[in-house]
């Protein structure tokens, strides 16, 4: 039996893995996939997040992580652009290639296990207590259990735990084109649409259309054609004849229902929500896999020192609250600033007009910048405290 189960081999999942077996925890991290070429993930870390690859010592495995630096970020008004601001710091990454290299890190320590392939169905619950999980396989026990198993998480849901899910008044669809050579991330705004380009790893760009919640199946019915003409028709001359250009590969898209969501507690004596499983976060300003990391660091700062010190499942659970309550101010503010975005695309068109009014002044400079400082660097300061009396933990 492990002192520490995690569910779900994400960003927040394998990266608390890694440093629970980093500081002597015997820790077992289930993935019900065989392999991380999973469903299609985000990929964009801000600077707050590859801040954490140097505190926790990943500075060298980092960076062999495929990668891709945006230098800047564009602003068009329609097809016209209107802003440009140097942003250095994000990088898109390969995410599979990020989370092999975090459970290649983890297996240098003895008391990590991984478990590929087994999806977890429920919860144990003994004595009002989460003592393990149950997969299609077996059961898994442990003193203390981690959901990290992403937006729509088995062990939230078989754990009783409630959450509240803002409606939100968009979807993204995403597609992968060639690069067309730039490094800034463009945004195109106007006319009740926005249309993203972000450099990607790999030579390639990440175009994500902004649509209005549930407008997808009204785009399938208009057919590719149609709808390739609709989402160039926003872009800049250039960018359209890049992307007209390249319309075969737009043809693999994928669909993101966004949410944005928190659980109301998810802390349960024996068990602690972290990542998407605790708070869905909006794709504006690409916060979900910063905020995942971030919240494995606090994590290990307060409930691995206190399983590799031996703390009895009271202080575990005080332990849990503690991480819950350090990460809840910075998840707030940051869903707060992410639900004013779509209000100007989608709100009423005086809004829309009070925008672009806005996005011409100085004013538009300051507030860009303060938002993109939050998105940055983050709300609260989270650094990786391997504390006083770290364990042994050599690798083998
Ligand atoms: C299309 C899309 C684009 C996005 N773009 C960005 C972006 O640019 N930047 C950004 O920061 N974020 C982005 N996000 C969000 C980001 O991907 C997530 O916030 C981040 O991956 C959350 O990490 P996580 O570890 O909490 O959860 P996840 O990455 O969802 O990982 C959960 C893991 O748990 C596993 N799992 C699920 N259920 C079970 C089960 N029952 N048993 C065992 N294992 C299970 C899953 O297979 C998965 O590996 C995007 C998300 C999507 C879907």
């Amino acid at each position: 039996m492990s002192q520490l189960l995690i569910v779900g081999a994400g960003p927040a999942g394998a990266l608390a893995a890694y440093l629970a077996a980093k500081v002597g925890v015997s820790v077992t991290l289930i993935e019900r996939h065989e392999t991380f070429d999973r469903e299609f993930r985000g990929e964009v870390l801000m600077p707050s997040a590859l801040r954490v690859f140097d505190d926790v010592g990943l500075t060298d495995a980092w960076a062999r992580v495929p990668q891709q630096a945006i230098d800047a970020v564009e602003l068009f008004w329609r097809t016209k652009g209107i802003r440009k601001f140097r942003f250095r710091g994000p990088s898109s990454i390969s995410q599979p290639a990020l989370l092999e290299m975090l459970v290649e890190e983890a297996a240098q320590y003895p008391g990590f296990t991984l478990v590929r392939g087994e999806g977890v169905r429920d919860v144990i619950v003994e004595n009002d207590r989460v003592a393990g999980v149950v997969t299609e396989e077996r059961e898994h026990r442990a003193s203390f259990v981690i959901g990290a198993d992403g937006r729509f998480s088995t062990v939230r849901r078989k754990a009783g735990m409630t959450v509240t899910s803002p409606q939100q008044a968009f979807d993204v669809v995403w597609c992968r084109v060639p690069s067309d050579g730039t490094n800034s991330a463009r945004a195109y705004l106007g006319g009740g649409h926005m249309t993203l380009a972000i450099p990607a790893h790999g030579n390639m760009l990440q175009v994500g259309w902004v649509i209005k919640k549930g407008a997808y199946g009204d785009l399938k019915k208009q057919g590719f054609e149609a709808w390739v003409h609709e989402l160039a028709a926003q872009i800049d001359p250039p960018f359209r004849a890049h992307l007209l250009a390249h319309t075969e590969a737009m043809e693999s898209r994928a669909v993101l229902s966004v949410v944005c969501d928190a659980v109301d507690d998810p802390v349960r004596p024996g068990l602690l929500l972290i990542g998407d499983a605790s708070h869905a976060m909006s794709p504006i300003g690409a916060q979900g896999i910063n905020v995942a990391l971030r919240d494995a660091v606090v994590v290990a700062n307060h409930l691995f020192r206190a399983l590799a010190a031996g703390a009895p499942p009271e202080k575990l659970d005080a332990a849990a609250r503690a991480a819950h309550e350090e990460r809840r101010p910075e998840i707030r503010k940051i869903q707060k600033i992410q639900q004013r975005a779509p209000r100007m695309i989608f709100g009423p068109r005086i809004l829309t007009w009070l925008t672009y009014i806005g996005f011409r002044t100085r004013l538009a400079d300051v507030i860009l910048r303060l938002t993109a400082g939050s998105f940055a660097t983050g709300v609260t300061d989270v650094s990786y405290d391997p504390g006083p009396s770290k364990p042994p933990s050599v690798p083998i």
